[in-house]
């Protein structure tokens, strides 16, 4: 990957700062701790994806953008969050406004990643923001993963509340289009590819709490502090209400 496409997936402002490993369930971290490492979890390999960039990101952050734009997250039982999603064939427009509500959505409970279905829209859109990357991805695939894995905990923006520990690959590879279908290829590790996988199966209708080996490894976020400050950046999405 040259410097310029690099460049092109590195946050532009000075909030990506060295931090501490991620952080294990009960070991909250103040919210200062809290923050990402210098090293970007996700890669540019080929191509060039839609950004949420830090013009749109603040424009789209704003409380009365959110307040107009952002739609209750469905939780887990909703039927459309439980079946495949289709390829939206929607004009521009229409998916740039799509973008929008996932976004403000998002931002409202907290999250680092948003499929369309949990706004109720069954298209295969969605939104990866690890290391506030803004990474918008339309029809994903994810083409490798590493055989190595890691036990991790995760959460969901669809099933609040709660968290569970699951393995995923420490590595992952996804193919996508951007709002217009031209293709570009991302590399994700750590919770760079825990978010592709987590984004990605939900367009399948997957969650990732079937992927348990029982409900019974479902534990619940204990309080609301813990939640943003010990467990967001380790839990898919964050897991707090909102
Ligand atoms: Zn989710």
């Amino acid at each position: 990957m040259s410097a310029a496409e690099r460049d092109n997936l590195v946050p532009a402002e000075g909030d990506v700062a060295p931090g501490p490993a991620t952080p294990g369930p009960g070991e909250p971290l103040s919210a200062e701790e809290d923050s990402q490492p210098e090293e970007p979890r996700l890669h540019l390999l080929k191509g060039k994806p839609w950004l949420i960039d830090p013009g749109r990101r603040a424009k789209w952050s704003e409380p009365e953008f959110v307040a107009a734009h952002a739609l209750d997250i469905r939780q887990v039982g909703d039927p459309v969050l439980h079946a495949p999603a289709k390829k939206p064939r929607l004009p521009l427009k229409e998916l740039e406004l799509l973008v929008a509500r996932m976004f403000a959505s998002m931002v409202k409970a907290h999250g680092i990643g948003i499929a369309a279905p949990q706004i109720g829209v069954p298209l295969r859109v969605a939104i990866i923001d690890v290391d506030a990357m803004g990474i918008v991805v339309v029809n994903p695939v994810i083409d490798w993963v590493s055989s190595e894995v890691e036990e991790t905990s995760e959460g969901c923006l669809s099933v609040r509340g709660l968290y569970g520990m699951l393995e995923r690959p420490l590595e992952a590879r996804l193919v996508g289009e951007d709002i217009r279908g031209s293709r570009f290829t991302l590399y994700g590790d750590d919770l760079g590819a825990q978010c592709m996988i987590h984004e990605t199966q939900h367009l399948d209708g997957v969650l990732y709490i079937d992927k348990l080996k029982s409900r019974q490894d479902l534990r619940p976020v204990e309080d609301e502090r813990q939640s943003v400050s010990g467990h967001s950046r380790a839990e898919m999405e964050g897991a707090t209400s909102a």
